[in-house]
């Protein structure tokens, strides 16, 4: 305990500052990360290639001819796993959006930002892409702090110029895949074929966006992480000693130094080669702690692993592991807090599953026309004038039918066109308006209840209730 004390207490300085900024200047510090390698390494490429042959396959995935997903936010149209959605399902969504941000809260809570290492596709973009394309032009850290340094000569500016131009290639692509998920592969498609002039909106926004893409891996890169990121910065709420980070074993580790020979049981296990510190991406000493700016890429742990090999060592002094299983060398056990969250998050999956099986294929709003008070019929009955609206969140065509179930003796006739029934075409919407005529002898009080019935090529879909105003005739 007594060497947890003094390393926390030893190593707290370094929260002062952060990694980017150089101490003496103020300016941002330009990280240049040794090259990873190693098992975590090579399962993170595998992972992110199948993440991005995901990711840059989705637009052309279709389901009867519909996108699987579709983002259109402009046109207030959404098509998840091949179900389209309407801003009608707000509640749902909402409900959605929840649910997902408790998972990640949990998800954090538990394995910390196992996400932003594996998963986000800042980092994947970055480190998979961005990055092995400036160590196969520039080299290794070391050639490309050279190369840095080096006035600009023909090498530096085929290097550079060669890299940038790919980095541009890169982000048109992405933007590309973006705003394919949003209007859809067939509309960005149309917008290559038919050129920028036909339609300069869009085009205008492809090009801001492969700007943005460009700026944020060729110059922002880890400041996105550890400034701009809002999942990053709130990390230090989520994480507790319980938490499952990339951690240093200081346990193991301190006193850290040069092993000499004979004297080998005067240190711990770290040799102090700083290999953990070169190849990280964002520029910190893990052996400090858990930090903000740790994006859990694991590239320290394959390194360390390595050192450890090469001096007969067991690996992993630098592994996943919660603080507290570091100092006790036990195993993890569920915090009072994960429990709470998953109990709530056990709720919120139950309601949004209910929600989701049970959502209508066919939505109606009926509402009594504002303004506008009862009408006395040619033939002596009483009417009242209702706005309808009837969507079809699906992508089939529907014959719909609109019948009043109560009161019996009730009329329903439409304002704009003949019969009760009507087409409503797949992920479509229709409006109008009908009467509701009653016989005076039907009206006992003021306000009368009326139920209507939604039904589509006969099968029941939903009944609306609502309110026939007249005074008792
Ligand atoms: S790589 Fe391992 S041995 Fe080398 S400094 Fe880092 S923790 Fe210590
Ligand atoms: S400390 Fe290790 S896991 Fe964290 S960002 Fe740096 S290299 Fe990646």
């Amino acid at each position: 305990m007594n060497k947890q004390i003094t390393t926390v207490a030893k190593d707290e300085k370094f929260r002062d500052s952060i990694s980017l900024v150089d101490k003496k200047s103020g300016a941002r510090k330009w990280i240049f990360p040794k090259k990873p390698s190693g098992s975590l390494y090579t399962g993170r490429t595998w992972f992110s290639i199948f993440l991005m042959v995901l990711l840059f396959a989705g637009p052309f995935l279709k389901w009867n001819g519909h996108p699987l997903l579709l983002l259109n936010i402009l046109e207030r149209k959404f098509i998840i796993f091949g179900i389209p959605f309407w801003p009608q399902d707000l509640p749902l969504f909402a409900l959605l959006m929840l649910t997902f941000i408790v998972f990640i809260i949990l998800f954090t809570v538990i394995f910390g930002r196992v996400w932003c290492g594996w998963a986000c596709p800042q980092t994947i973009f970055m480190e998979m892409l961005f990055r092995k394309i400036e160590y196969w032009i520039e080299g290794d850290f070391k050639e490309q702090k050279k190369l840095k340094d080096m006035p600009w000569n023909k090498e530096k500016i085929i290097k550079k110029g060669s890299k940038h131009f790919l980095f541009f290639l890169l982000a048109v692509l992405i933007a590309n895949t973006f705003l394919s998920y949003l209007i859809g592969v067939d509309e960005v498609a149309k917008l290559i074929q038919d050129g920028p002039l036909m339609h300069w909106g869009k085009f205008t926004s492809l090009i801001i966006f492969s700007g943005v893409f460009y700026y944020v891996f060729a110059n922002l890169r880890e400041i996105v992480c550890i400034v701009i990121c809002p999942y990053g910065r709130l990390q230090g709420l989520m994480l507790d000693k319980n938490s499952i980070v990339v951690a240093y074993d200081f346990m193991r580790g301190e006193p850290r130094g040069f092993r000499k020979k004979g004297l080998e049981d005067s240190v711990g296990d770290c040799v102090d080669c700083y290999r953990c510190v070169q190849v990280c991406p964002t520029g910190i000493d893990i052996r400090n702690g858990t930090q903000l700016e740790c994006i859990n890429c694991t590239a320290c742990i394959d390194e360390c692993d390595d050192v450890m090999t090469k001096i007969n060592k067991p690996k992993g002094l630098i592994r996943y592991a919660s603080q507290a299983g570091i100092i006790s060398g036990g195993v993890k056990k569920l915090s009072l807090r994960s429990i709470a969250y998953v109990s709530i998050l056990v709720v919120l999956l139950t309601a949004t599953i209910y929600f989701l099986v049970t959502r209508k294929d066919v939505d109606a709003t009926i509402l009594r026309t504002p303004g506008m008070l009862h009408q006395v019929q040619p033939d002596g009955r009483i009417s009242n004038m209702y706005n309808f609206e009837v969507i079809n969140k699906t992508f089939a065509n529907h014959k719909i039918e609109l019948k009043i179930v109560e009161p019996a003796n009730a009329e329903l006739k439409m304002v704009d066109r003949e019969g009760n029934k009507f087409d409503l075409l797949e992920d479509d919407i229709v409006k109008g308006s009908f009467f509701v005529i009653l016989p005076k002898e039907a009206i006992h009080q003021n306000n009368t209840q009326i139920k209507i019935e939604i039904s589509s090529n006969g099968e029941h879909m939903d009944t609306k209730e609502t309110n026939f105003v007249s005074p008792v005739q």
